[in-house]
């Protein structure tokens, strides 16, 4: 394949140093087009943000954990200030700036970013179901269906989805609630844990020797011919990227509660791992509709699996996999062991993108560890991906110089997206903080 690429003109130095598992930071040249797709729009958006306004109140019936929210999943936006000054001493760098933590680690019902878009996903084929079975009018109160003949109901109908755990996870859980019957199509990344629990809840879990793509594929398959099976397609589904997105919105509220200004002078930075692309990609369209210009979103992927920038930097998105450029797709990262990117995301966020970062897997401990030991915050090792992304966008001057932000760097902010952890058993987490290379973060 290396040498197709280079008959293609697509073998560039980015190629190159993928292929040879190197810690890169690849900037899009195409990145501030502000080409956002006609057919994903603000009304798309807001529209799927009041669909999950219309079932909060089922949300808070079924889940007691989101009472405080009035059945809105959303995750705090914490500053990080000691974890800022360990990253500083750690890499060696200044980083000014607000350093902030959105904790979708703790999401509630599903602990990961998934939470998001999967349950949205679920959420909008239960009212499609009940809207057309005459059961449900869009302005009923939707916790009504919490009652047994919703159950019932939505028991003639099955969801499947393929995953390296934590879709699964969110899509399992919510549909087992709604009572649907649920397959979740498990790659050989998924830990134990995850299938184990979605068990519990009354998911069916079929387990694959093979990689994540092999489990898309099979749980496609799987609903293939079958008009009352929903296949959750990860590698393209609309209404996944559309429950993502509607964090934009979320993002500016708690931005604006906590007093962050987001303008010329205080440019926003975003960082988000990423797999398949879908959550990364929805979540960064959302926060650029909101704040256009002033918002700069980079993705961080695994050295092994860097599906997304292979992707775009080739312009061949899903036409192309890490295993084309001799790369194995293991990582450490398992929510992040992707080998192939998202047939929409990668289209649809080049020209918008900022950039991508790919790490080796053993920083990931590292980072895991440092976070707990100053924050007390425990994540998954695939939501560390990007935490040193900022300090090499920092020292990225030439970058920063194009982008006219050479001053304003000093007073942006930067938000590191903790995608996923809190649902990982404590003696997985303790295993993880153990892995750490250094015993104090300053090491
Ligand atoms: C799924 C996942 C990601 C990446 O999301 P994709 O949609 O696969 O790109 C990042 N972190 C965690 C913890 C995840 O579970």
């Amino acid at each position: 394949m290396l040498n197709q690429l280079k008959d293609m003109g697509k073998l560039t130095q980015t190629v190159q140093d993928l292929a040879d598992a190197k810690e890169i930071l690849w900037i899009n040249p195409r990145g501030k087009e502000n080409g956002f797709d006609e057919t994903i729009t603000e009304a798309d958006i807001q529209e799927a943000e009041e669909r999950l306004q219309r079932f909060a109140p089922y949300i808070k019936e079924v889940f007691p954990e989101t009472a405080g929210s009035g059945g809105i999943i959303e995750s705090p936006l914490k500053e990080i200030p000691s974890m800022q000054k360990a990253l500083a001493e750690m890499l060696q760098v200044d980083h000014p700036g607000k350093l902030l933590l959105k904790c979708d680690s703790h999401l509630p019902v599903s602990g990961s970013i998934k939470a998001r878009g999967g349950i949205y996903e679920v959420l909008k084929l239960a009212e499609k179901v009940a809207l057309e079975a005459g059961m449900l009018q869009m302005s009923d109160d939707y916790g009504m269906l919490a009652e047994e003949r919703f159950r019932t109901l939505f028991s003639g109908y099955s969801v499947a989805v393929g995953s390296t755990g934590n879709l699964g996870l969110s899509i399992g859980i919510m549909s087992a609630q709604l009572g649907f019957q649920v397959t979740v199509h498990m790659s050989a990344d998924a830990r134990q844990w995850k299938k184990d629990l979605l068990r519990s809840r009354g998911a069916q879990v079929v387990e694959y020797p093979d990689s994540y793509q092999k489990a898309v594929a099979e749980g496609r398959r799987a609903a293939q011919g079958d008009p009352r099976c929903h296949f959750v397609d990860d590698e393209g589904s609309l209404d996944l990227f559309l429950g993502y997105a509607t964090a934009g919105r979320r993002l500016e509220k708690q931005l604006a509660e906590l007093g962050v200004l987001v303008d010329y002078q205080h440019p926003l930075f975003v960082y988000i791992p990423c797999g398949v692309g879908g959550a990364p990609g929805g979540v960064a369209y959302g926060i650029k509709k909101v704040f256009g210009k002033h918002a700069h979103c980079f993705f961080a992927e695994p050295t092994h699996a860097p599906c997304m920038v292979l992707g775009m930097d080739t312009d061949l998105h899903d036409q192309i996999s890490v295993e084309d450029i001799g790369l194995d797709g293991k990582t450490a990262a398992d929510g992040l062991a992707v080998g192939r990117a998202s047939r929409l995301v990668g289209k649809t966020l080049q020209p918008l993108i900022d950039g991508i970062s790919t790490i080796d897997d053993y920083r990931l401990y590292n980072y895991l560890k440092a976070l707990a030991d100053t924050e007390g915050i425990y994540v998954e090792p695939s939501a560390c991906a990007s935490f040193d992304t900022p300090a090499r966008v920092l020292q990225q001057e030439d970058y920063l110089e194009a982008q006219g932000l050479k001053e304003n760097i000093k007073t942006a902010t930067h938000i590191l997206w903790a995608t996923g952890g809190s649902m990982v058993p404590e003696e997985e987490m303790k295993h993880y903080y153990s892995l750490a290379s250094n015993s104090s973060p300053r090491a």
